[in-house]
């Protein structure tokens, strides 16, 4: 384990040391490294209080330092270093209403989420902490509550979103007890700020593979909670939105696509969660695209027309998309003949030399004033519009 902790990481742990305070990597990157894994960011653990931690090093973000969280840059890492805590009550079912700094590392495992992340490691001396069995759990893939389940769900309910996060991350389950309290808990959801469901969404969604976490959400009740519109009025059942979704690359604008594949307003449920605004709008236009593919015998020149609408650059997005649904059974069977010819026209037409738009014409609009002899305004811009239509039908 040791070779792969980069040297700044193991530095900010050694001076913690050197001057007397205890220091551990814990959390996420302990897991990762137990599983082979590169990890995206180190976590330290310390019984220094965070105006020690700050004195300490030269560059210093205060992150969170009322919850003992201060970011250390040093070379080029931005290291993660918590001061050893115990949180009080939970009042709001989202934080604690006051957290105590302590000097006991173990203390700090017992009150982090899951077994498996309630991991500390000393690098120095190569020595794990394991107070909850998080290590067996890990091998046994199993995503177990620290402590009694409901508890803990109810201290905070992102929590019921992190235990589907690991579960599909370790390809594992979430142990009997934690996953009857989560779902009879789901809809405390409600109290989480939607940034932060929609940050952890966020990573669910780029899962490889996804469906075992889609399943999860969707039977514990929590996806009903973040995407109510998947539970109205649809162009197609749940389940073939959730097949799309999963078929379809890791890639974040592709998989919101599927998974909102039969929506009727997915930009409306996208704004409500936070997404921005430009990611929402290019989830729902190509939502809106896949709604209007052709069902029926269409040629080359219906073609021309759609990827105009659809934008040459969502082609590829549009094909993946199409080919997801129809293998989630979005289509109905008898019109699948009928797409696949029009999807390759889409492509044919997408390597013809063809004005995708008015604006492509040769002819602009100074040319069409002087010949006809038309003043500026908007029937000038008409006159473009049907003299494209009629060159996308040769
Ligand atoms: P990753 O970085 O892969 O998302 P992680 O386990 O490092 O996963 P973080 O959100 O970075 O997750 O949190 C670091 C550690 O802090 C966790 O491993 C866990 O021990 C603890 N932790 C984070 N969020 C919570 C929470 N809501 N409740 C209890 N403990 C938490
Ligand atoms: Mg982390």
């Amino acid at each position: 384990m040791f070779r792969k902790i980069p040297a700044p990481v193991l530095e900010v742990v050694k001076r913690l040391k050197d001057e007397g305070h205890q220091a551990y990597l814990v959390g996420g990157c302990v897991r990762d490294m137990l599983r082979g894994l590169e990890p995206e960011d180190w976590d330290v653990a310390t019984s220094a209080v965070p105006e020690v931690v700050q004195e300490l090093f030269p560059r210093v973000i205060p992150t969170g330092v009322q919850f003992g969280t201060v970011t250390v840059l040093l070379a080029g890492e931005g290291i993660e270093v918590t001061t050893f805590r115990r949180d009080g009550v939970y009042r709001d079912g989202r934080r604690p209403s006051t957290v105590t700094f302590g000097t006991d590392v173990e203390a700090d495992l017992l009150r982090r989420d899951f077994t498996i992340n309630a991991l500390a490691y000393d690098p120095l001396e190569d020595r794990l902490l394991d107070p909850t069995g998080g290590i067996a759990d890990l091998k046994a893939g199993l995503v177990r509550a620290v402590g009694n389940p409901a508890v803990r769900f109810q201290e905070d309910a992102l929590r019921l979103l992190r235990a589907i996060r690991f579960a599909g991350q370790i390809g594992g389950e979430i142990e009997p007890a934690t996953w009857t309290a989560l779902c009879r808990l789901s809809s405390r959801l409600k109290l989480i700020a939607p940034e932060r469901i929609r940050q952890e969404m966020d990573k669910i969604l780029l899962q490889e593979p996804v469906r075992p976490s889609l399943d999860r959400l969707a039977a514990s009740g929590l996806l009903e909670i973040i995407f109510p519109a998947l539970y109205e009025e649809t162009r197609h059942p749940l389940m073939v939105s959730l097949k799309t979704c999963a078929l379809v690359a890791p890639v974040l604008h592709r998989r919101l696509a599927g998974l909102l594949s039969g929506v009727a307003d997915p930009v409306s449920q996208l704004l409500s969660l936070r997404y921005p605004k430009d990611l929402s709008r290019r989830v729902g236009h190509l939502v809106a695209c896949l709604a209007r593919l052709p069902r029926e015998g269409t040629d080359l020149v219906a073609a021309r027309g759609y990827l105009a609408r659809l934008g040459r650059e969502n082609l590829p997005d549009l094909l993946q998309l199409a080919e997801a649904l129809a293998g989630a059974g979005g289509f109905d069977p008898g019109a699948h003949p009928a797409i696949k010819s029009f999807l390759e026209s889409l492509n044919q037409a997408a390597k013809e030399d063809y004005p995708l738009s008015p604006d492509q014409l040769a002819l602009d609009g100074r040319d069409l004033m002087a010949q006809l002899g038309l003043a500026p305004g908007p029937l000038v811009g008409k006159l473009r519009r049907l003299l494209w239509e009629e060159v996308l039908q040769d």
